[in-house]
């Protein structure tokens, strides 16, 4: 794939950091990934300059093909683990707890050769590298969508939702910004696995919220198996397999979970960081 970059001040001879190849290269070689009908190989992108990743996936859905994406997304292999681990220990558990449902689907968006915040100048964004996830809106299992941009200063019961999800966010990725991090962020989460100096986390902003569940007595969400013949994906990283229902008394009984995926959408990409 040869991406068009026009004017973006780019560092074209710039050279991809030796730990993102070795990252990528050790996630295929864990086999914690499992090619299915929604994450497919493509063929590696190297550059223009640093941009790219050896072995591209082309994902349609997460999670087992349980929460479904509006567009379908390129990342890296790092990330495919970690973003199934966000949802199952921290989408779906808050998701449960607020509405009483699962979340069935995400509008977000992932690789782009870009600098951060689409800067003319600076350093590469880490979804230069496939390393980066943009979640711009959660749609539970209902149909019901909640946006960062409006949800965020909603109702309550959003507004609570989407800051569980972001403080829980912090547990999994090493970059969080939200809306108040900057002016950027107003409408998305930017969820990443950059190698911080120090292996510190980037969480912004700091929030008042007090979070309702309590990290040590969250267990892992796990989606009903599907009817279709997919392969489920190892995940060492994974606290033993238990159902979230009844962990916390929600108000709505959770509903079944739906086909995933859905006929593809065009989204608005909202992210910039
Ligand atoms: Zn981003």
């Amino acid at each position: 794939m040869v991406l068009t970059v026009a004017g973006c001040g780019l560092f074209r001879w710039e050279k991809r950091a030796p730990w993102r190849d070795d990252a990528e290269r050790e996630c295929l070689a864990s086999k914690q990934v499992k090619i299915t009908e929604y994450v497919e190989p493509a063929r590696g992108i190297d550059g223009p300059g640093a941009c790219g990743m050896i072995a591209p996936l082309k994902v349609t859905a997460f999670a087992e093909g349980s929460v479904g994406l509006q567009s379908r997304q390129t990342f890296a292999c790092p990330m495919l683990p970690a973003i199934d681990k966000w949802i199952a220990e921290s989408v779906q558990p808050a998701a449960m707890f607020y509405f009483g449902q699962p979340v069935k689907g995400l509008k977000a968006g992932s690789y782009a050769c870009r600098n951060q915040n689409h800067a003319y100048g600076g350093p590469l964004s880490e979804h230069a590298f496939g390393n980066a996830l943009d979640v711009m809106a959660f749609e539970l299992t209902d149909g019901r969508t909640i946006t960062i941009a409006k949800g965020w200063r909603g109702q309550l019961r959003e507004q609570e939702f989407l800051r569980e999800v972001f403080i829980g966010s912090c547990r999994v990725f090493a970059t969080v910004l939200g809306p108040g991090a900057d002016p950027y962020h107003y409408d998305h989460f930017h969820l990443d696995l950059a190698r911080h100096a120090g292996g510190r986390t980037i969480c912004k902003p700091v929030l008042k919220f007090m979070p309702n569940l309590d990290p040590a007595k969250i267990r892992p969400y796990r989606p009903s198996p599907p009817a279709a013949t997919s392969v489920p994906m190892a995940q060492p990283n994974l606290r033993p397999v238990q159902p979230a229902q009844g962990l916390y008394s929600s108000p709505m009984a959770p509903l079944p979970m739906p086909a995933p995926g859905g006929a593809p959408r065009t989204i608005d990409l909202g992210g910039l960081y």
